[in-house]
């Protein structure tokens, strides 16, 4: 039998702007900022009645330059405050939301414009030149492309500061007059609500960077399930920093939607730095954070470094989730809070968003833990061995889900679609995982190609794919090799072709030159005769982690 959780669910069909804002007409709070710029607090900041006026004025520029109903906007940007404006701007023109990693290089951008086809490319100033370039090697028009940087809200009349380019994504945005008028289109309806909202890219359990579907439906039902287990205080008295990503689908689901939805504050840096984070966190009086692993071992390392020059005191709740963390590591970040607070682990996947599994915030123990907690309503999962068969509680096996966040599909790849999704819904996580008698979940290996580095996605294929257009090599697996800690760093077994001279050296700069920092192979490389496969010509990536693993214990 799967588990399910104990916590009632009711499914509720609307579109994610209904559910933020109630109606295009709707007397919202209009004094409270919910999402600031902590460089400029005074005056960068939406409440939730700006936050809406302003999509909407971005909804009806996009409508006016020729955007229709399932049409793409890609954002390739760091964190930014009119992020959520782009990406509810989007959902009011009926349209998709599409996130790039802001690091990528063309090659890897060429793949997601290629799949995603999106009318309008916005581009932060130092993402344009590999816009544009990405755009000519997906033979995208270049005139999709447009500038995007922020505004101050207030003074929208202010000339752009930009000139350079042709295109400003300010043209985009219609007056607020015109704005005022704009409606959304409800999605009150299963069938409605079912329609795909934002496009993020995973590789799953096997192959390229894929555009995972996730509908209005699956966005509401996140924030739904969460408001039942996340937040059962007043949410309007709660202050988070957002220094995750907003381009990964954690930071965009939990900030863009859950947090606003709830009328929480959200700070959102324009990327990780850790002296800005602990600065802001008495200067905020800050009171969670969601963090990813190398953010809490940074901050863990160094308040305990400088004992007594931080104060953390107004922290009273911490998730952290995205890769594994270890008991280790647990206990040593929790001695930061003089044992008053435990750091609780979350799990989500890019294929089901953004929290799937989590604490229940008022969970009674104290203990430390490495479980990533229980089920929220709604959901359910089983634990299956290699052979398809249910195991019972304490036993390994891949966990699989089922529940109103799991993703639609991939976006136009029915193959791939149905290999991760069975037709009863349920999704295979590719991780392995056990449950225990108090129906808590705990992580504890994959099996599916993915690498974590820094808890970004690292997918072997493409770097597989890039090894294979070395014209010296003849084949290539990569594999996610443990180092220190939980820590994966991509390493290559490669073939070399008879006689090829190419160094490790050789090979590690060729693919450093051709993709972002995350994917380089920083665990090394090694020339083999061949590469493991089974009989179908799958590699043997469990025989060469081992093998890794052992190289790397010899030193
Ligand atoms: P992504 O699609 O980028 O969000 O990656 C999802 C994958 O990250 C999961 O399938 C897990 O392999 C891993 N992951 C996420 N959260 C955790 C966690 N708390 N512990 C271990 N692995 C995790």
């Amino acid at each position: 039998m799967p588990s399910k959780s104990q916590l009632p669910w009711v499914p509720v069909h609307q579109s994610v702007p209904s559910f933020l804002f109630e109606s295009p007409t709707a007397t919202l709070p209009s004094t409270k900022p919910i999402i600031i710029d902590p460089k400029r607090p005074k005056t960068h900041y939406f409440t939730l009645h700006t936050l809406r006026e302003w999509s909407k004025r971005l909804a009806t520029g996009l409508v006016a330059a020729g955007f229709e109903a399932g049409d793409r906007v890609m954002l390739f940007s760091g964190n930014d405050l009119f992020t959520p404006v782009v990406v509810l701007g989007t959902l009011m023109a009926e349209g998709i939301y599409n996130s790039a990693n802001p690091a990528y290089t063309p090659r890897e951008l060429a793949h997601q414009l290629k799949d995603s086809e999106p009318k309008f490319i916005l581009a932060a100033d130092n993402c344009l030149d590999r816009a544009l370039e990405a755009a000519d090697l997906a033979g995208l028009s270049r005139s999709r492309v447009y500038l995007f940087e922020t505004i101050q809200p207030g003074h929208e009349n202010t000339a752009p500061q930009t000139s350079m380019v042709g295109n400003h994504w300010r043209s985009l945005i219609s007056t607020p007059d015109a704005g005022e008028d704009f409606k959304w289109k409800e999605l009150n309806t299963p069938e409605l609500s079912n329609r795909t909202a934002i496009l993020v890219y995973s590789s799953g359990t096997t192959g390229l960077p894929k555009g995972v579907e996730l509908t209005h439906y699956n966005l509401i039902s996140n924030a739904r399930q969460l408001r039942q287990v996340q937040f059962t205080t007043d949410p309007s008295s709660r202050r988070a920093l957002c220094c995750v990503p907003l381009y990964h689908g954690l930071g965009l689901v939990y900030y863009m939607i859950v947090a606003p939805s709830m009328g929480m504050q959200v700070y959102i840096m324009e990327r990780y730095n850790l002296a800005d984070m602990l600065d802001y966190i008495p200067k905020f009086k800050l009171t969670e954070l969601l963090l990813v692993p190398p953010i809490l071992i940074a901050m863990s390392k160094h308040i305990q470094t400088h004992q007594g020059k931080y104060n953390v005191d107004s922290i009273q709740k911490v998730i952290a989730g995205a890769a594994p963390i270890g008991m280790e590591i647990t206990q040593d970040f929790e001695k930061i809070f003089s044992g008053r607070l435990n750091v609780r682990q979350g799990w989500g996947m890019s294929e089901a968003l953004c929290i799937t599994l989590c604490w229940h915030e008022q969970d009674p123990s104290k203990e430390s833990s490495i479980s990533v907690g229980k089920l929220l309503p709604g959901g359910e999962a089983m634990i299956l061995n290699d052979k398809g068969v249910e195991l019972p509680a304490g036993e390994r096996g891949e966990l699989w889900m089922r529940g109103p966040n799991v993703m639609k599909g991939y976006w136009k790849n029915p193959k791939a679609t149905s290999d991760a999704l069975t037709k009863d819904g349920w999704l295979r996580t590719g991780d392995i995982a056990y449950v225990d008698e108090d129906d808590k979940f705990y992580i504890v290996d994959r099996i599916k190609e993915l690498i974590k580095v820094r808890g970004a996605q690292v997918a072997p294929a493409e770097l597989e794919a890039l090894l294979l257009e070395h014209p010296l090599l003849l084949d290539a697996a990569v594999i996610g090799a443990k180092g220190i800690g939980e820590e994966e760093y991509p390493r290559a077994y490669v073939v070399r072709r008879e006689g090829a001279t190419i160094t490790e050296k050789d090979i590690v700069e060729f693919v450093s030159s051709k993709v972002s920092k995350v994917k380089r192979l920083t665990g090394g490389v090694r020339f083999v005769d061949s590469v493991p496969k089974n009989p179908s010509g799958k590699i043997l990536r469990r025989e060469l982690r081992e093998r890794a693993a052992k190289e790397f214990s010899q030193g």
